[in-house]
């Protein structure tokens, strides 16, 4: 009973806490009657810069709570398609692993946003849409073509090893883009297309041992 009288009285400490505040105002900010500014290094909201990411897809793997989803859709009659990569805010904890483990270093950065308070938690999230180099016997998705190139810039003249990121880095040229695509594989000269790992394997193994599987 004693202590509980005790906890009515205000300490000491207390008093001199509220004099202090009287005379020189609250210590918390009248956000949002004001606008904040953060201080530098605040961890806020991920941001996609379309200029620097390559469609990888590394961040939605290394995210802890799987916020960033990545959707690949395909026109198969038309032999295009598009990666698309977006990273809802509704369950990011802006630990910064995207950032971190981000292939390029700036596909996706932590910026100083950090007021998102929204009604519908879908409606908040950065995007990003790649095309996608499909493989030209099944169509499935290999890669985006910005990754292919930003493999070539890395590697230099060990890019010349892989078929697929030389014809990615000749890609613009129109008469490529054209070509006709052949569904079967006929030799060795298959090599020099896009394939997805199946069927390069399946040019390896006819190159090696002379058929099919
Ligand atoms: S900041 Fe963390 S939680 Fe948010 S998208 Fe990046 S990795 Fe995922
Ligand atoms: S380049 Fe960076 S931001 Fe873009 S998909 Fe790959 S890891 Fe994510």
């Amino acid at each position: 009973m004693e202590g509980r009288s005790n906890m009515k009285k205000p300490k000491i400490r207390e008093i001199k806490e509220a004099l202090r505040a009287l005379i020189k105002g609250p210590y918390t900010v009248p956000f949002p009657k004001v606008p904040h500014k953060p201080y530098p290094g605040f961890r806020g909201a991920p941001k996609f810069n379309p200029d620097e990411c390559v469609g990888c897809g590394a961040c939605a793997n290394v995210c802890p709570t799987n916020t960033i989803e990545v959707e690949d859709l395909v026109d198969e009659e038309k032999g295009v398609g598009k990666r698309i990569i977006t990273l809802y805010y509704q369950n990011c904890e802006f630990c910064g692993f995207c950032q971190e483990c981000c292939i390029t270093g700036k596909g996706v950065e932590l910026s100083q946003e950090f007021d998102l308070a929204t009604f519908d938690r879908k409606s908040i999230f950065t995007r990003v849409e790649k095309e996608l180099a499909l493989c030209e016997i099944c169509g499935k998705p290999v890669t985006t073509w910005d990754h292919l190139r930003w493999l070539e810039d890395k590697l230099g003249y060990l890019a010349y090893t892989n078929p697929q990121i030389i014809l990615a880095t000749h890609y613009d040229i129109e008469e490529i883009k054209k070509k006709p695509l052949r569904k079967e594989i006929k030799g060795r000269f298959d090599q020099m297309r896009i394939l997805c790992p199946q069927h390069r394997r399946e040019v390896y193994r006819l190159e090696e041992r002379g058929k099919k599987k």
